[in-house]
């Protein structure tokens, strides 16, 4: 006998949990491996292997890490470090202590407690359009219904989500301002303002994720939505260690208020009971030693220099086929505009089994649908520097070819 489990499968799982449309992409590229200027994720050769090791052999002398570990917001060492870090970089807001910060197995799952905290079914949050695919799934999970906030080169247009605010009254507002993906834009310190103001007339929380910051082609960057609130602690914020130490590490953290603490740790305890303690203790361990500046100056350097490499292989090979794109300023991602395809989500399979690279297509990072049809994410993060000039000259091929079919 066997049980039919369409009718045992809950409610939410069956309505709200759908394959993921990168999830696709990645079956095929999976079983083609072409070059890959689709990936969010770093080249395995950025990974600091060689100076965590002697920290993977010293937690084993650590045995209380490897037992339950009594500390449900994760290591304490590290939310100090972090608290420190975040202070000198002024990115925490004056109220933060060592109780605020909050450690999570990446991002995503700061996004996912959050969106079982925060939303009800129905809710509404505001999210720039376009956005993180991911971060709308672990919203929609919770019932939340979005409404798209207009967004630019210089991030979201506050006008657009004043609007927003009166028309629709979302209770969040989601945004990634720094090197946002998949646009790789950088919201400016005024808008930040104009957006934080607009957010407190209408009473919306707003959660920052961040985890491109460090990954940054210039000297300084505006103020954090969370330095900028002060005393007013409407912001939460979300960090991560995956684009600077190694996502496999699993490791970021949030920043909470004082009366949302308890209430995640409650929730983490339904999800995990606890952290893995031993691998955050190799984290805390890798920071410690570690001198910020130059370490993040060595990450920058190399994505800065894949970056204007990809940008100048593309001018040569794919500016001629109509190809505009933005010249990002950190981060992972190049955004671009791509005419005379009539199905994005075709050529980029074509691309990827005929001619083997793969980029994104844009329009899965819109709520609604029609939109970005025209747009194509590349990612220079995981690809050498001869992969890079390949992968253009195979694009190029390819476009040549799908539009001659
Ligand atoms: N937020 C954004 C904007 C991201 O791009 C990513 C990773 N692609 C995440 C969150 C999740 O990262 P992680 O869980 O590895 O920290």
């Amino acid at each position: 006998m066997t049980i039919n489990w369409n009718n045992n499968i809950s409610k939410m799982a069956q309505d709200r949990l759908s394959p993921s449309l990168l999830g696709d992409l990645f079956a095929i590229e999976h079983k083609y491996k072409p070059i890959c200027l689709s990936a969010g994720e770093p080249n395995s050769d950025f990974f600091p292997l060689e100076e965590l090791a002697p920290f993977f052999k010293d937690v084993c002398k650590k045995r209380e890490l490897f037992g339950y570990y009594p500390f449900h917001a994760g290591h304490v060492g590290l939310r100090e470090w972090i608290k420190n870090w975040m202070k000198d970089d002024n990115i925490a807001a004056p109220w933060v202590e060592v109780d605020n910060i909050i450690l999570t197995t990446g991002s995503q799952q700061g996004l996912a407690l959050l969106s079982d905290l925060l939303v009800d079914e129905g809710d509404l949050v505001a999210v720039e359009a376009p956005t993180y695919l991911e971060a709308l799934r672990a919203f929609r999970k919770s019932g939340a219904n979005f409404i798209e906030v207009e967004a630019d080169e210089n991030g979201i247009i506050p006008e657009s989500f004043e609007m927003v605010c009166k028309q629709n009254k979302p209770r969040l507002l989601y945004t990634i301002p720094n090197f946002q993906n998949p646009t790789g834009s950088v919201t400016s310190l005024e808008r930040r303002k104009s957006i934080l103001k607009i957010a407190q007339k209408f009473d919306v929380v707003i959660i920052e994720d961040d985890p491109y910051r460090y990954v940054s082609f210039i000297d300084s960057l505006p103020d954090s939505y969370m330095s900028l609130s002060g005393d007013d602690d409407r912001v939460i914020y979300l960090g991560s260690f995956s684009k600077i130490i190694c996502p496999g590490i699993r490791c970021g953290w949030m920043i909470v208020p004082v009366p949302l603490v308890k209430k995640v740790t409650q929730l983490r305890h339904t999800i995990e009971i606890s952290l893995p303690a031993s691998l955050q203790h190799i984290v805390y361990c890798f920071c410690n030693q570690m001198d910020r500046k130059q370490y993040f100056n060595k990450i920058q350097k190399v994505y800065k220099n894949r970056c204007d490499v990809l940008v100048s292989t593309l001018n040569e090979t794919m500016a001629d086929k109509g190809l505009e794109m933005n010249f990002p300023k950190g981060g992972y991602f190049i955004w671009s505009h791509l005419p005379g395809i009539n199905n994005m989500r075709n050529f980029v399979e074509y691309s990827i089994i005929n001619f083997g690279v793969s980029v994104t297509p844009g329009y899965i990072f819109y709520v609604r649908s029609g939109q970005g049809l025209d747009t194509l994410r590349f990612s220079f993060a995981k690809v050498s520097l001869e992969e890079i000039s390949e992968g253009c000259e195979r694009l190029a091929r390819s476009y040549d070819s799908f539009v001659a079919l």
